[in-house]
């Protein structure tokens, strides 16, 4: 079996049993309830998702991945700054593009992340990058959600 194949029955069975519909939810419900967790619940279940949820974000086809988590591939994606500068950057050397324009457009100058369900302010300037072409900048944290690079 590919683990494509896994992980979209995983993600079947959970919308029809699960108590919680979204996998990202009902997953970190299970990650703070791991022992390794109670040292530290938040950290360790934020990192342990991230990681994951990099690791499975290619996988489902797009229509998957709008129905289960409400996330257009076929969009452009970012890095989410929460998940990916908030601490957790270089957990595991990934920078998953995790985050999309704000999908209901009550703001269209934020983005909003799948994993964390965060919405976060960016401007629209483009990246100080030359390789870059992106345009979306955190707020927050001053660099471009294409390529990571500061962009003051
Ligand atoms: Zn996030
Ligand atoms: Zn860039």
């Amino acid at each position: 079996m590919l683990a494509s194949d896994l992980i979209r029955i995983v993600l079947f069975i959970n919308s029809y049993l699960g108590k919680d519909k979204n996998w990202v939810k009902a997953r970190y419900s299970y990650l703070c309830s791991t022992p390794v967790s109670i040292i530290d619940p938040e950290t360790y279940a934020d990192h342990r998702l991230i990681g994951e949820f990099g690791a499975v974000r290619d996988l489902p086809t797009p229509t998957e991945m709008k129905v289960y988590f409400g996330f257009d591939k076929k969009r452009r994606n970012f890095m989410c700054p929460r998940c990916v500068f908030g601490g957790v950057y270089g957990y595991d050397d990934r920078e998953p593009k995790t985050a999309m324009l704000e999908p209901n457009k009550h703001d269209p100058d934020a983005v909003w992340c799948f994993v964390c369900g965060e919405i976060q302010p960016v401007e629209r300037v483009l990246c100080t990058s030359a390789e870059c072409k992106g345009n979306v900048i955190s707020f927050e944290w001053g660099r471009c959600l294409n390529c990571g690079a500061e962009t003051p």
